[in-house]
């Protein structure tokens, strides 16, 4: 790390799920740690969760990450009480699935904008404080539905366009000493999860039943799974890695 400073990571979408198991991990790992999701008031049952087990600094930022100028103060509000961000995880998404015949372009666009415009501006503000220290690790949250996925041409357009960004971020960005990966979860068990089988008529427990007979370890991912895979990027030690798209699914993927 740059200076002995306590490091600073932002996770968005960290209210809940993945983002809040990652915003857990880091702060165990020594990060000072920003919980930024839509709403601020959502984010603070994680804060002090983080504060009390971990002892390390966290603020709780309301910010929609689609949104240029929530970004801009998000990123001002977090450099102003925690320092100068070294971690960006882009995790913040949403789900608007449906067959193609059916999806809205609201949806579609909804879609996009929080996932791939909600990434760019995110890395865009943060990476202004890593080229200065010069470090950083931007670590972007794909899935294994960028494979393809009935249901979500929205959601695996968005998934594939965040590693294409991923790769063309560790070609600009490597000089000065950030790197960039994806971490590409396949099932994992979150309020998004749940959601989906909510739509497509199933309690969770058949749903989970149905994905375990397809997953080769024989069980869901659950969201500490990511985190770990998101410690590694981040970690100092990762420093020869960039570009990269790590499926952290139970097996291959698809
Ligand atoms: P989740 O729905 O439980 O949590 C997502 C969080 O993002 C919520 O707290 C939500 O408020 C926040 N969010 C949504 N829009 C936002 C915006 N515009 N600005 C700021 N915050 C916003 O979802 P999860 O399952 O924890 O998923 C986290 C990430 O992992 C997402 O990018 C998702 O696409 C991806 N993912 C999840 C799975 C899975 O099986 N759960 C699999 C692959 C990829």
């Amino acid at each position: 790390m740059p200076t002995a400073q306590t490091p600073v990571a932002i996770v968005t979408g960290a209210a809940r799920g993945i983002g809040a198991a990652t915003a857990m991990r880091l702060a165990a790992d020594g990060y000072a740690v920003a919980v930024l999701d839509l709403d601020e008031s959502d984010a603070n049952d994680i804060v002090n969760n983080i504060i009390h087990t971990t002892g390390r600094a966290a603020i709780a930022v309301g910010a929609d990450v689609s949104d240029e100028s929530s970004v801009e103060k998000a990123i001002t509000q977090i450099a102003d009480s925690l320092g100068s961000p070294t971690v960006l995880v882009n995790n913040a998404g949403i789900l608007r699935d449906n067959l193609l015949f059916k999806m809205s372009a609201d949806d579609w666009d909804s879609v996009i904008r929080v996932h791939l415009r909600g990434a760019f501006l995110m890395s865009k503000a943060a990476q202004r404080f890593m080229i200065g220290q010069p470090y950083g690790r931007i670590i972007n949250v794909s899935s294994t539905s960028a494979l393809g996925n009935r249901g979500q041409a929205n959601y695996s357009a968005a998934k594939a366009g965040i590693q294409g960004f991923t790769k063309t971020l560790a070609i600009e960005l490597g000089k000065f000493g950030i790197t960039v990966n994806a971490v590409a979860p396949g099932f994992v068990e979150t309020d998004m999860t749940a959601a989906t089988a909510e739509r497509v008529g199933m309690t969770f427990e058949a749903f989970k039943a149905a994905s375990i007979a397809e997953i080769p370890v024989g069980r869901v991912g659950q969201p500490e799974d990511i985190a770990a895979a998101v410690s590694f990027f981040a970690s100092k030690d990762a420093g020869y890695v960039s570009g990269q798209v790590l499926y952290v699914a139970g097996g291959p993927g698809q």
